[in-house]
Parts: structure tokens; sequence; C-alpha cells
């Protein structure tokens, strides 16, 4: 239950003074959110200095003067083209005022002849005269203390006026209760911090631009309590996984001998040590929740197999989730080739997959014949019954959100769940997407990996580059040609890669394919396939190639607008080329007039094939929800931190949070009551009862 010191907060915005069920709906949208608390969070950006005020014949052009001027004429205008003017002025000077939209009556009434004003708005003087439209403030003079001052300006929509937002906000900020701090009185002190309320009301009264920067001692304030909401539901969580019961697997080796016995490789030390952790999650008592990170092609899937295997061994069930019914496919290549070899049974269950076949394979899985199950999520539906699951591997799914991996530890018995991503995912995001999981790295590449090279080159550079593919696929090799379709609704983008598609076709006839994400499922495999088989050459492509498939003979990828793209996405897609014999080569080709940051930025691709290093520049460059690809998505981002700026903040909230958890794990002792305010706050009181530690 949300504390009820916090309950003005979390009334209505319609309860405020001025807001009626129209200004409702705008407010919520505005401000992501129907409730006070929200319109807390609502900062403005700018201000305006109203502070100006001289004599009006030595107003200076283009400021925002405020003072008290008298009206003396109203002109009509002779055409609907003119607008209506309105003369006034002050004893050094005259004044017009412009309105092009009005209504001659409410300006008649709102500025009677003969009557003193307080006006404040732009300056302009134009042929010799000093002229206003459309006056920000009209009013009585005595306001003129209250409109004489530095105006917060806020974010805004059509329907609501700053003028209302200050209202609001100032509003907001008086139903603040006074609550115990949460923080710790040391640290605040040695950070010379100001509490919660000081520091909220000074983000909404800024003097100067200077007072919005991100490194304010009140801005830092906030944002460590937004992290630290964020922190401490993510160990909450995790504190959660650990407590539960689940199962205890431990299997004698046999299986995995055997498989490693004929691999025909030896496992790279950090496979080995991947591998020894989730081996450690399985055997506890607990259920197990992982994360591993490795970087395209330093070999998840015989990590993720070895650790079915143990399961098997063990006697129980596994189970792999892929992305896409054809990366489902490929891991079926793989596993079952291996699961031959140790004499086991795998089986493959996709949407596809229908009838009898289904019936059977359900069948089999259920009196246990079927050891491990490879598919799509359509694994995890109702009529999928395991006779007893024990493990579960996710790959590429790292968007996968807090509530989904929640979901998915629900099913079966218990079972040890691990997530595998190639995205290379900087520390940070680790940290606040994915801090209620245990989290590994495969930080090494099997030895004699061939590097990819890299040339950035424009647009009109492409003939060379059709002159280019020709050759490579003369040789027998294969060809991507990636362009980018960003946002699904990007219209201009699909008809862009059509377009490609069209004129390689003229080029290169019946050896170009194109793949793209408005194709269903079936239309986009068979293009696949037939890429795979070699029957197309050359594969137009939009980004739907980002994930997990594996063609030997593709050594070259061309990738248009590059500079569109991630940097991490860049370095993803780049490794698609990275799985054959031969070293890989890979154009970048952007678009004319790139800024120099823009160019540099690619430069950086040419320099460096290390995923984590260029996912952390992405990160300062473009911040989080870039690298996922979920900006779209509606991932939250904070309302109040920013990483590229509170990064260090993000790492002692951290610290943080274990610590407080650690000597309280519910929140009982006084500051731990005085922080159950700060997760309802930051509404993260739902994970907070979800989970209750
Ligand atoms: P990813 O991590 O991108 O999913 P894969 O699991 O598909 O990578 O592995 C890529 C390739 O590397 C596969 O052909 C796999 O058999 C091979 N491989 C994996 N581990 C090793 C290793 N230790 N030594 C040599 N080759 C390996
Ligand atoms: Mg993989």
């Amino acid at each position: 239950m949300r504390p009820e010191i916090l309950n003005p907060l979390f009334c209505s915005i319609g309860t405020l003074k001025g807001v009626g069920a129209r200004y409702l709906k705008l407010l919520s949208n505005l401000a992501e959110g129907d409730k006070i608390v929200h319109l807390l969070w609502h900062l403005p950006y700018n201000v305006v200095d109203r502070t100006y005020s001289c004599p009006l014949r030595n107003a200076q052009s283009g400021k925002i003067w405020t003072g008290i001027v008298r009206i003396s004429a109203h002109l009509e205008p002779k055409s609907k083209k003119q607008p209506y003017r309105v003369v006034c002025g002050d004893a050094t000077g005259d004044m017009i005022l412009n309105f092009f939209k009005y209504y001659k009556d409410s300006l008649k009434k709102q500025l009677p002849i003969g009557a003193e004003k307080l006006i404040s708005g732009k300056i302009q003087w134009f042929n010799g005269q000093i002229q206003m439209s459309h006056p920000d403030y009209v009013a009585d003079p005595s306001f003129e203390n209250t409109i004489k001052a530095v105006e917060p300006i806020y974010p805004l929509c059509a329907g609501v006026s700053n003028k209302m937002m200050i209202s609001l906000a100032r509003q907001a900020l008086s139903k603040i209760p006074d609550m115990p701090e949460w923080l710790d009185e040391r640290f605040l002190q040695e950070k010379n911090w100001p509490s919660f309320k000081e520091a909220l009301y000074f983000l909404h009264h800024p003097q100067s631009t200077a007072d919005f920067s991100m490194m304010s001692p009140q801005r830092l304030r906030l944002a460590y309590d937004e992290l630290l909401a964020n922190q401490l539901t993510l160990s909450i969580a995790r504190l959660h996984h650990k407590k539960e019961a689940g199962r205890s697997i431990e299997g004698n080796g046999h299986l995995r001998k055997k498989l490693s016995d004929s691999l025909g490789f030896e496992l790279t030390g950090a496979q080995k040590k991947v591998l020894e952790d989730i081996i450690k999650d399985q055997k506890s008592k607990y259920q197990g929740l992982r994360l591993v990170q490795g970087d395209v092609g330093c070999g998840k899937t015989v990590v993720a197999m070895m650790a079915m295997l143990n399961a098997v061994e063990a006697g129980f069930q596994a189970a792999i989730m892929a992305p896409t019914e054809i990366l489902a496919k490929q891991h079926m290549e793989t596993i079952s080739a291996w699961a031959d070899i140790v004499g086991i049974k795998a089986g493959l269950l996709t949407s596809k997959i229908k009838g009898k076949k289904r019936a059977e394979i359900l069948e089999k899985l259920k009196n246990g014949e079927i050891d491990i199950l490879i598919g799509t999520h359509a694994l995890f539906t109702d009529e999928v019954i395991f006779k007893d699951l024990a493990f579960i591997v996710v790959d590429e799914q790292h968007r996968f959100g807090v509530e989904q991996r929640r979901k998915l530890s629900l099913k079966g018995n218990k079972p040890d769940i691990v997530v595998m991503t190639a995205t290379p995912i900087p520390r940070t995001i680790v940290l606040t997407r994915f801090g209620d999981m245990d989290y590994s790295k495969i930080d090494e590449l099997p030895k004699g990996r061939k590097p990819v090279e890299t040339a950035v080159m424009p647009l009109s550079k492409i003939d060379s580059v059709t002159e280019a593919v020709m050759r490579k696929i003369k040789g027998g090799a294969r060809v991507y040609w990636v362009c980018p379709l960003i946002e699904e609704s990007e219209k201009s983008d699909l008809a862009a890669a059509i377009k490609r598609f069209e004129d390689l076709q003229k080029i290169f006839g019946a050896d170009v394919g194109l793949v793209h994400g408005k194709m269903k499922e079936s239309e986009k495999d068979a293009v696949m396939e037939k890429f795979k088989t070699g029957e197309i050459k050359i594969l137009v492509a939009t980004t739907v190639i980002e994930v997990g498939v594996n063609v030997k003979e593709a050594t070259l990828m061309v990738i248009e607008q590059a500079e569109r793209f991630g940097l991490a996405q860049l370095h993803q897609l780049r490794g698609r080329i990275k799985r054959g014999f031969e070293a890989g080569f890979c154009v970048l080709l952007y678009a004319q007039n790139l800024s120099e940051t823009a160019y540099e930025r690619l430069k950086t691709m040419k320099e460096s094939e290390d995923g984590f290093f260029l996912a952390e520049k992405d990160l300062d460059l473009r911040g989080g929800g870039e690298i996922l690809g979920t900006k779209q998505s509606g991932f939250e981002e904070f309302k109040i931190a920013d990483l590229a700026f509170h990064k260090n903040l993000l790492l002692t909230a951290h610290k943080d949070a274990e610590m407080i958890l650690n000597l309280d794990s519910s929140l009982q002792s006084q500051r731990g009551q005085a922080l159950k305010n700060l997760l309802y706050l930051f509404e993260q009181d739902e994970a907070f009862l979800t989970y209750k530690a």
C-alpha cells in the first residue's frame, strides 16, 4: 500500500485549480501520467527573462520588454491581410501592437482607449517604429511584480499555455509533503545536495539557462533519487529470485564429455568461465536468472548446449527459445547434430509445425522422449506441457522486459533461466535494465577469427561498390546489401529499399533477393533459405537480418545510409560477415552532406571491432534507447536522470541499493520506511509489491 503521506501527490491532476475534463486529457498526455506527481517531473527547459524594462524609446529590437503603457488608438485593418493594430506608449514614445489573429470585440474590451496596461513581449523596430506582435502578457499594472521576473518555459502542446503550466507546477509543488530524508545524511552533506523538495522547487524556478545544468546539485540530487529507486527495485527483484526455491540440477558430466570429445575445438577460457557460472546457478537450490553477453561469433550456442546437457544428465528437460522461425531452425540443425552425437533427442516446435507432426512432438515432450526443445516463443503457450522442464535458454531477446522474465520464470517447475545476447550492452544499461539478473560476459573470441575490414564512402561512389559486388559473387561469395528501415512506419524507407532492389536487379538479374520487415514470416524465411543455399547471391535487406543468421559464404556487406544506425547496431550487422572462412569486407555508405561528427562516428567503425567499446561510444553519443533499438517501443527512459551525465551516480546508487538491502532486505528500518516513499514516488511500487522482499 502506498504510504498515506504521499496521497496529495497521487490525486488526479483534475483536482487542481483551472483543470477541467478537456485539460485533464491534454495534461495527462503531456506529463505522461494523470497524477499530480507527474507534473513534478514535467520540468521547464528554458527561461524567459522579463526583467528587461526601460523607457520605450530606448528599448532594443529583439528583446523581451515588460512595462506599463497607455492605450491611445485602435486602427482597424483595411484588408484581411493586414493586422489589427493598437497604438500605445509611454512618456518617451509610441509602440504599435500587431494582432494577426484576433477578435475585435475582445481586443476592444482588453485594451480600452485611455487605459494603462502592463505589456510584455518581444520588441521589434520596424521603419523607425517600435512594434510588438501578439504580446505575451496584457495585464493590469498591479501585476507588475509577478510578471517582471524570470519565467520558466515548459514543454507544451496545443491547447496548454505556458502560463497554465506555470500555475499548475506551482500548485503541484505546494502539495509535496514533508517526508523524512531517505538518503544517508552523511552522504548528503558530503555531496552538499539539497532536500528532495528543495531540489524540485529549484528546477521549477530556473533563473537563467545555467540552472538547467545536468550537474547542478539539485539535478544531481533528483537524478540520484531516481536511479536509487530503479536500483533498489531491481535488487529487490534479484533478491527475490535468489530466495525463490528452485531445484538443484547436477549432472554427472557423461553427455558433456561425449560432446566435447567430438567438438573438434576446445572451449575458450571465457566460454568455460561462463559455463561454470551457469552450472553453479543450476546446482544451487534457488532459481537462477542470468544474462550472458557475448559478441557475435564468440560461441554462445555451445555454452548453451553444455548447460542444457547438464540438465539432461540430471534427468530433466531443457528448452531454447529463439526470436524467429529461421533462427530456431538454425539452432535445430546445430543442436540436433550434437544431440545425435551424445545420443539424446532434440525437437523443434514453431507455429509453422502443425497437425499430426505437432501432436507428435507435444506427446513426446509430455512423456519425456524429447530432452531438448527448440523453438520460438510458441514454446511457452499453454498447450506445450513438459514432463519436467528445468532449464531455459532465451537466445537473442534482450528486449525481454523485467515483467516477461518474471512470467517465464513461473513456467515449468521453477526452471533456471539464461538470457543470451550478442548486443554489446554497456555496464550502465546492464544495471538499469537487467539489474534483476546475474550477469556473465564471454569476452573472448575463438582463436583464428578473421577480421572484417571496413570502408566508409559517400553514396556517390556506388558504382565502384557494385563493381566490387560483381567481382565477389563471381568468386563465389555472397553479399548482404542493407538498407535502413528504422521505424516500421517509415514508408519512404521501405520504398527506398525496394528501389535499390530493383536497381540491383537490373544489373544482377535473378541473383538478387529482397527481404524486409513488412513481409510475412514465411516469405522472409523463403528468401533467407534461398540466400543460404546460394540460389540468390545478393540479399537486399532491411535490418531484419540483424540477429544470429549464419551464412558462411557471405563475406561482403554494404550498408546504405550507415549514419542512421547506431554503432552497436552496425557492429552487429557487420558480425554477419564474420562467420565465414574468409576475411569479411564491410562498406558503409553515407548520404551527402554528412556532418563532421557523424563522419567521425562512422570512422570509429573502421578503427574498432570491439563491440563493447563501440557500445560505450554509442551510449555517450546517442543514449541508451538507441543501443537496444527500443527508443520507439516505449522502453522507459529516466525522467530526471540522464546516463550521459550521471553514469557515476548510477554506479553509486547500485552499491547503495545493495548495501541497504543487505542490512534491511524488507525495508523495515527507519531509513527503509523513508525509502519506501521514494519507491512509491517513482512508481516502482508494482515491482515492490510483486516481489516484496
Ligand atoms: P554466437 O555467440 O554468435 O551465437 P555461435 O554459437 O553461433 O556464436 O558460434 C559461432 C561459431 O563458432 C560456430 O561455428 C561454433 O561452432 C564456433 N565455435 C564456438 N566456440 C568455439 C571455440 N571455442 N573454438 C572454435 N570455434 C568455436
Ligand atoms: Mg547465437
